[in-house]
């Protein structure tokens, strides 16, 4: 709770950057890292409009089996490249503790996805790496499940920890997920962890990511992670809730005016 650091955990990263601070932090990129080509540009657009790290997944927890699955290592390989010749840090997910060993000496933070929100076995063994985590509310999970699944990192001693909301599944089916925007305030009252916001995946469509964008920010979000594509009409993964790269440029020019962003 917050009686254990009621000045908020901040997350530092190698390079000072920090995360839970008072700046907004900008994590951007594909859904997938797709080619070198793509990954490299992608990374040009994030540092061009403002952002601190570059997302793509290397590892995909598709829904169908026969989708583009992400790839692996050499992902990793092109991710870290990309970011060092923009002066960005990577965040990339982890989807089982095989792969932990291997994506170390690529990244700079561990993403926990939606569907391993409730992967206790990999929960424990983030517990003991010494590199952040950004972990994600699973797609039904309630606060006191995250709040639990957070535990099994934080009590393992690693407490570079950052949760994130990406919306969850409802019976609504006019956006992909429900963008639950009070799960950031009411995470940011019961612990002391930085608290993201993912609208990409909590709205499912791009031209609805930059109002919640604004909304996460505005309901004290310490950062956003969000999916933009060089060219999202020809993206693997996630293109209709892509941006493009000219929508986050202007996106982020707005969060100026509501917050500090890094
Ligand atoms: C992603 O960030 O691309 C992703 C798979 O997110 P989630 O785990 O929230 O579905
Ligand atoms: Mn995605």
């Amino acid at each position: 709770g917050r009686g254990f650091r009621p000045e908020g955990t901040r997350v530092t990263f190698p390079n000072g950057l920090v995360v839970g601070g008072d700046e907004v932090v900008i994590m951007a990129g594909p859904c997938s890292v797709e080619s070198s080509d793509q990954i490299h540009l992608s990374a040009k657009q994030v540092a061009a409009s403002g952002g601190q790290f570059l997302r793509g997944g290397a590892y995909k927890p598709r829904s169908s089996p026969y989708s583009f699955q992400g790839m692996g290592v050499e992902g990793l390989k092109l991710m870290r490249e990309a970011a060092d010749e923009n002066g960005l840090l990577v965040i990339t997910e982890v989807m089982e503790i095989s792969q932990i060993e291997a994506m170390l000496p690529y990244i700079d933070c561990f993403q926990v996805g939606a569907r391993n929100m409730q992967n206790f076995n990999l929960l424990r063994e983030l517990g003991h790496v010494r590199k952040p985590v950004l972990m994600k509310r699973g797609i039904s999970a309630t606060i006191e499940e995250v709040l639990l699944s957070a535990e099994y990192i934080l009590s393992g001693g690693n407490y570079d920890l950052m949760l994130c909301e990406r919306g969850i599944r409802t019976f609504e089916t006019a956006t992909r997920n429900t963008m639950d925007i009070s799960a950031i305030p009411v995470l940011k009252k019961l612990t002391h962890l930085p608290v993201l916001g993912d609208p990409s995946h909590g709205v499912g469509k791009r031209d609805l990511v930059p109002a919640m964008a604004l909304a996460s920010v505005a309901a004290g979000a310490d950062g956003l992670l969000m999916e933009m594509h060089p060219n999202p009409d020809k993206a693997m993964s996630d293109g209709a809730q892509s941006l493009f790269p000219d929508q986050l440029t202007k996106l982020v020019e707005k969060l100026r005016l509501l917050a500090p962003v890094v």
